[in-house]
């Protein structure tokens, strides 16, 4: 500590900070400093290296008045600091952030805009944490945070410091993560969002869990008391959470009847969800053609006219806003996609097995969506339209086993695509390791599963 912050210490009596400041802001509050010299002055000891360590009382002698730059130095040493950290919520901006974090700098704001390392800020990603020191007028001073290019173990920190100039600089150095396993239960009473927020579960989980049981549930239709366990990966750094990752495992109960995923890389494959005894849930129709998100279960819930239910016209009519991407329920080959009278715009996909769906009245086809492309589960394949006989914007879906129409909701598709017995002892693994954890979840099952597996 310089021998004039030490006689700050005393003389305010707080504690005091070094940081850049502008001398214009010193000079313009040099008149106050002076008037708090002056009160000041007379219990304080004169400028000595160890002043600090003495006892205020024994203080006696008077203080001579320091220089202007004396008084700009002091000021600066007596600037107010601030450390905040703030973490990224869905739909921020970056002035959105900073506003939060207390940061109104707008050289900050350009540097972290044009730089080629500050500008991976940019990405900002829900639930991101990122931490800020201002000084008492905003203006930045350093920034940290930790950015991913979503794989799961490359993650870099971004550091961007104001150096004595007042020009900004950003280092980018390889983090170091931990990977930990986190488990966590909710139960619906509104809706999927709702009770993943009340669990304070990540929306990267949620749409994982969404994802996982597509093929099992319509999320449209979740009823109160149903209820679902998670097992899922966080990566950790200096004890912050930096990211969340993948769903490990989950069980989902809807209307009474359980369902449960565990992820599983197979040899030479991406990696997918399995039932527990090893069949793969890809293998299967996705409830609906429309994703199910934040946005959407929102939408459907307060204008859902027509929506969910089988038609004497032999088909799901799902309801939402003009131009609402739809999806392939499964992998396959298009079969035709044209106008097609009633339907509209229609796309039909051929299925193995003898399946196939069809989808009408869309607005518009997605780009590459012709007959004989192939499609994979998932992709879109076009946008909610009212063309053809439609009262207002839905998709019309139907559902075909040898081409007869059937009710998609109640259909059974055999799930005939299991792993291989190369790869099923490691699976046996991993899924009983996610069965003890969700026992852990559930103390009242525990000893009911023991028992059974014991016989
Ligand atoms: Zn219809």
């Amino acid at each position: 500590m310089r021998p004039l912050d030490k006689f700050l210490h005393i003389a305010s009596g707080r504690r005091q900070l070094f940081g850049s400041s502008r001398v214009s802001r010193a000079v313009s509050i040099s008149a106050l400093f002076f008037a708090v010299c002056a009160i000041g002055a007379a219990a304080v000891a004169p400028l000595a290296p160890d002043a600090a360590d003495l006892p205020v009382k024994k203080l006696t002698q008077e203080l001579p008045l320091p220089t202007l730059d004396e008084q700009i130095a002091a000021i600066e040493a007596n600037e107010q600091h601030f450390v905040r950290e703030e973490t990224v919520r869905r739909g921020d901006t970056l002035s959105a952030l900073l506003l939060r974090l207390g940061v109104e700098d707008d050289e900050a704001d350009k540097f972290i805009k044009t730089d080629s390392v500050a500008r991976s800020l940019l990405q900002l990603r829900t639930d991101k944490a990122v931490r800020v020191k201002t000084n008492d007028e905003g203006e930045l001073e350093w920034l940290q945070t930790t950015v991913t290019d979503g794989s799961d173990k490359a993650a870099r920190n971004i550091e961007i410091t104001r150096d004595a100039n007042g020009h900004f600089k950003a280092t980018d150095t390889t983090a170091n993560l931990e990977r930990r396993v986190e488990m966590a239960s909710g139960n619906i009473i509104s809706s999927l969002f709702a009770a993943t927020d009340d669990a304070n579960i990540p929306d990267s989980i949620a749409s994982q869990i969404i994802s996982m049981f597509e093929t099992n549930i319509d999320f449209r239709k979740l009823q109160r008391g149903d209820q679902f366990n998670v097992v899922y990966e966080s990566f950790w750094q200096d004890g912050q959470k930096v990211k969340t990752g993948r769903v490990l495992a989950g069980e989902f109960t809807n209307a009474g009847k359980p369902y449960q995923a565990v992820w599983f890389d197979e040899a030479g494959g991406q990696g997918g969800y399995y039932t527990f005894d090893g069949k793969s849930l890809k293998k299967a129709f996705l409830k609906s053609p429309l994703a199910f998100t934040r946005i959407s279960s929102g939408f459907s819930m307060r204008v859902h006219p027509i929506s969910g239910q089988w038609k004497q016209h032999k088909g799901v009519d799902f309801a939402a806003g003009i131009g609402t991407p739809i999806r392939a329920t499964a992998d396959g080959v298009v079969d035709s996609a044209a106008m097609s009278g009633g339907y509209g715009n229609l796309v039909v996909i051929k299925h193995w097995g003898g399946y196939s769906t069809a989808y009408a009245h869309m607005q518009r086809f997605a780009p590459g969506i012709r007959k004989g492309s192939h499609v994979s589960q998932g992709e879109v394949i076009g946008f909610v339209g009212t063309t053809g006989w439609s009262t207002g914007p839905h998709v019309h879906y139907e559902f075909r086993v040898n081409n007869d129409a059937r009710d998609p909701m109640s259909v059974v598709v055999p799930n005939v695509q299991a792993l291989s017995n190369t790869d099923l002892p490691r699976f046996k693994a991993v899924a009983s390791d996610m069965h003890h954890r969700f026992d852990l979840l559930r103390p009242e099952r525990l000893a009911q599963n023991s028992k059974a597996s014991a016989s």
